[in-house]
């Protein structure tokens, strides 16, 4: 067990849709892109609701199979687009073209915002499978992903 909660992440099926959408339009590399939604709390412990108010498609500045940086322009568009709605970039999410939908040790070294969710989508199997985490100075605790209509 983790020493960190993690929020519970609501996830509407069309944003988990066009997360996976995404995922696989970007094979062979990996894909990415971010995750908005409504933050609370004081400066010091603010928090993520875990409501995800849009997800953004980014480009994959890596054009990698095993690595993804969101494109700066990208990553730029989308948290405008959530500030001007009043919210947030609450994570990110990336594919795993070969495995387990679980931080890497790049992940994990890479993961620089103890606020963030990082979502991670696998397609080594014929069914996609997705799940986020919280990562903080190394340690991972997951996150609870919830479908909710829409
Ligand atoms: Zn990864």
């Amino acid at each position: 067990m983790s020493s960190f909660a993690a929020p519970l992440l609501r996830l509407t099926i069309t944003q988990h849709e066009r997360i996976v959408a995404h995922c696989y339009a970007g094979l062979p590399d990996e894909a990415c892109g971010l995750l908005a939604g409504p933050v609370i709390g004081p400066l010091a412990q603010r928090e993520a609701t875990g409501f995800v108010s849009e997800v953004y498609p980014a480009v994959n500045a890596d054009a990698s199979a095993r690595t993804y940086t969101v494109d700066g322009r990208d990553y730029l568009r989308a948290s405008r687009d959530s500030e001007a709605r009043g919210d947030e970039i609450i994570g990110v999410w990336h594919s795993h073209t070969h495995t387990d939908p679980y931080p890497s040790p790049t992940d994990v070294s890479s993961a620089v915002d103890p606020m963030w969710v990082y979502m991670i989508v696998s397609l080594r199997d014929d069914i996609p499978t997705l799940r986020a985490f919280r990562i903080r100075a190394g340690e991972i605790a997951e996150c609870q992903v919830v479908l909710d209509g829409g």
